[in-house]
């Protein structure tokens, strides 16, 4: 089978789950290949994408990949694909993965697809689009599919491979030289999983009052291990900060559940969040237009349910 090439996201030498999700995928297809770029890699990484799948890890180890903005990435990966031929080539739909594809696309010659929420033979993907009012199946008609796939939509499965390394020495373009990075800063992390990544995410809209009562939106989100979302009515308000925020001008998310609290379900809020596999809607106003989308909804008030459901799912640790 065709080899598919998988980008590797990763933090500090630890794989992200986007990639054991995107390696899962690429075995539906194909054969995965790892692309490792830039240097670090553990032996505990590469043991962790053998774990996944990855028959093949090529890894371009100098600094040079990381120390220029995304340019680097793609050139890689063209010098990849002119290489070898691949079926594919898979990342994970994050701004930085989509630009990379873009690019890719661009030095390839080849179709993109960003966005899609699943993939099957042939490489057709699943996409939702118009702000999440259309379901399309897409696929790439020119050179190799590029495909940009969100966190979340498969569930990462481990089937174990030989992830045998292959060293890759790339000598980059004065144009991928253009951008450099001169300063990195770490960003504090809390406990909470990155939002666009989390399998749950818990979500206050405009319905959870004021900045202080978050808190309860929080509490939830903490029962269950999940990231904490939120509406642009109560990102606007000062509630929470802006980078919380889901919709059509916040981050997308897809996860296994999201909980909307206290959200009317606009349209610009679907945009980001109805590609969830399961969704339950927490609203006083039963004729609320969440709960035309919701799998599940409670018509109540949340600052009455909510501290209910934290409670119960803390009882049953
Ligand atoms: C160009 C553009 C881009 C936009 N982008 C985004 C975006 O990215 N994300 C986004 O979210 N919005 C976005 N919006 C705004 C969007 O149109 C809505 O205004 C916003 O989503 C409403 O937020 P909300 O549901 O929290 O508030 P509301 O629409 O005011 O709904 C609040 C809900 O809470 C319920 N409620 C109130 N009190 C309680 C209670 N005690 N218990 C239970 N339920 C309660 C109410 O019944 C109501 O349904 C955008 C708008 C525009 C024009």
């Amino acid at each position: 089978m065709s080899e598919i090439l998988v980008l590797v996201e990763q933090v500090d030498g630890a794989v992200k789950k986007v990639t054991l999700e995107l390696l899962t995928l690429a075995r539906s297809l194909g054969t995965p290949a790892a692309v490792w770029a830039g240097p670090g890699i553990t032996d505990d990484a590469k043991a962790r994408l053998a774990e996944y799948g990855a028959e093949k890890i090529y890894v371009a180890g100098s600094d040079d990949v990381v120390d220029y903005v995304v340019a680097p990435k793609a050139e890689l990966l063209a010098k990849l694909v002119a290489d070898t031929s691949p079926a594919a080539v898979l990342v994970a739909a994050t701004a930085e993965g989509k630009e990379v594809a873009g690019r890719l696309a661009v030095k390839t010659d080849s179709g993109v697809i960003t966005d899609a929420v699943g993939l099957s033979e042939g490489f057709v993907a699943d996409q939702s689009i118009f702000g999440g009012g259309v379901n399309v199946h897409s696929k790439v008609s020119k050179g190799t599919p590029i495909v940009a796939v969100r966190p979340n939509s498969t569930a990462p499965e481990a089937a174990a491979a030989s992830g045998t390394v292959e060293e890759v020495s790339l000598s980059l373009s004065e144009g991928a030289r253009a951008a450099r990075i001169v300063d990195r800063v770490k960003q504090e992390k809390g406990a909470r999983p990155e939002l666009t990544e989390a399998a749950i995410v818990v979500s206050g809209g405009r319905g959870v009052g004021s900045a202080d009562n978050f808190a309860i939106i929080e509490g939830l989100a903490d029962a269950l291990g999940a990231a904490v979302g939120a509406s642009r009515a109560a990102t606007d308000a000062g509630w929470y900060p802006h980078q919380f925020q889901v919709g059509q001008t916040g981050k997308t998310v897809s996860p296994q559940l999201y909980i909307a609290a206290g959200i009317s379900g606009a349209i610009q809020h679907r945009a980001g969040m109805q590609t969830a596999k399961t969704i339950i809607a927490i609203n006083k106003d039963p004729e609320a237009p969440i709960f035309e989308l919701a799998d599940y909804g409670v018509v109540g008030d949340l600052h009455q349910v909510v501290p209910q459901l934290t409670e119960e799912i803390k009882k049953r640790k």
